[in-house]
């Protein structure tokens, strides 16, 4: 296989593992980072055309010369989800881990990154802005600061989106310093969907935010959430297709990705008419949201990136309950 290489971050992750597999799907050829033994395990065990592993135990501390050798361009996804780290740690890894991948990349000479954001960067968590009827453009940014979320320490969401908003702004900084680096930044909404094809599959406890659909096919109810949800596929589409994007001033190539807004309610009420076998928790189980949704707009994102159609929200929901009550089935056996 000849195509150009690509350094995944964090490829066992939910999102960069479809982000994987697309830019393979694409001609690309990638190397995944991954921690620990699962380096030596998967390269052992997965034997795909295009695909290798590194091992990478601290995006933030490790160095990445040897995981870089040879790399066309680096597409940073991984970064600890709030609730499994300390605040310090969240907050450390996400800034020093950008910080710590867009200097090496510098120094390897790699002038082409995506970066995974998120809807976090764009609001501040203290206006539930899920629910304050707000339309989020790329140009928006979130205002929460170190501080705010230490003292919010129990608040998982004032962690996740100062850790986003403050990893994101250290990129756009450094992109002013390093004008040779050439960058887009991708912010999803809540990403659900199917799991990438060729790395191993998660346990009950690993299922990231497909967790919230686990929660629904196991008959629970949900806390609100903003309603913004996009596909894990079309996550990974606009990563590879942003790669391609030409350079633009700085901020510019910042990438919402959401397929729509969906509820819980609503997306029960639609598991119940399409997979009637799967027994929910009735729909007047889940309250209607505590104020009218908030959207996040994709017009630039679509315009920039040429990206067709996104999978509706609904389809989302079912593509995710299918994958899980599939996995479901792998943990029986
Ligand atoms: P996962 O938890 O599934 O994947 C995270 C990956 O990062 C894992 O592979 C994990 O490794 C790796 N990782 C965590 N900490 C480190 C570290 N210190 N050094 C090296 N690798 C590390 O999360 P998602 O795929 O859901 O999320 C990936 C990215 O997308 C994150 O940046 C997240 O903020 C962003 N995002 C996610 C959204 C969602 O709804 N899921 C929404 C918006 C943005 P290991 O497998 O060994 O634990």
């Amino acid at each position: 296989m000849s195509g150009k290489l690509v350094l995944v971050t964090g490829i066992t992750g939910f999102i960069a593992g479809q982000v994987a597999d697309r830019f393979l799907a694409a001609g690309y050829r990638v190397r995944g980072t991954t921690r620990g033994a699962k380096a030596k395990q998967l390269s052992e065990t997965v034997k795909v055309e295009g695909l290798e592993f590194v091992q990478v135990d601290d995006i933030a501390t490790d160095d990445l010369t040897e995981a870089l050798k040879g790399v066309y361009a680096v597409i940073h996804v991984a970064s600890p989800l709030p609730g499994r780290t300390s605040v310090d740690d969240t907050l450390n890894s996400a800034i020093s881990g950008t910080r710590n991948i867009l200097e090496a990349t510098v120094k390897a000479g790699i002038e082409k990154m995506v970066i995974t954001s998120s809807f976090g960067a764009l609001m501040d968590p203290s206006l539930r802005p899920g629910f304050a009827g707000i339309t989020f453009t790329h140009a928006d940014w979130g205002v929460v600061s170190r501080e705010e979320a230490e003292k919010q320490a129990e608040d998982p969401y004032y962690v996740y989106f100062a850790s986003k908003v403050l990893a994101e702004k250290a990129i756009w900084e450094f992109a002013k310093e390093h004008p040779q680096l050439d960058i887009a930044t991708i912010l999803p909404g809540f990403v659900l969907g199917p799991y990438g094809k060729h790395y191993p599959l998660p346990t009950a406890s690993q299922l990231g935010t497909n967790g919230f659909v686990y929660g629904l096919i196991s008959g629970g109810t949900l806390p609100f959430v903003p309603p913004f949800i996009v596909d894990v596929r079309d996550v990974a589409k606009a990563h590879v297709l942003a790669l391609d994007v030409p350079r633009k001033p700085l901020e510019q190539k910042r990438y919402i990705v959401n397929g729509g807004n969906l509820t819980w309610r609503e997306a029960v009420a639609h598991l119940n008419k399409v997979r009637p076998e799967i027994k929910t928790a009735a729909v007047d189980a889940f309250a209607e949201l505590p104020g009218p949704a908030s959207t996040l707009d994709t017009k630039h994102t679509t315009d920039d990136l040429n990206f067709g159609s996104w999978i509706d929200p609904k389809d989302t929901i079912v593509a995710a309950a299918d994958a899980l009550v599939a996995l479901q089935k792998t943990w029986a056996a």
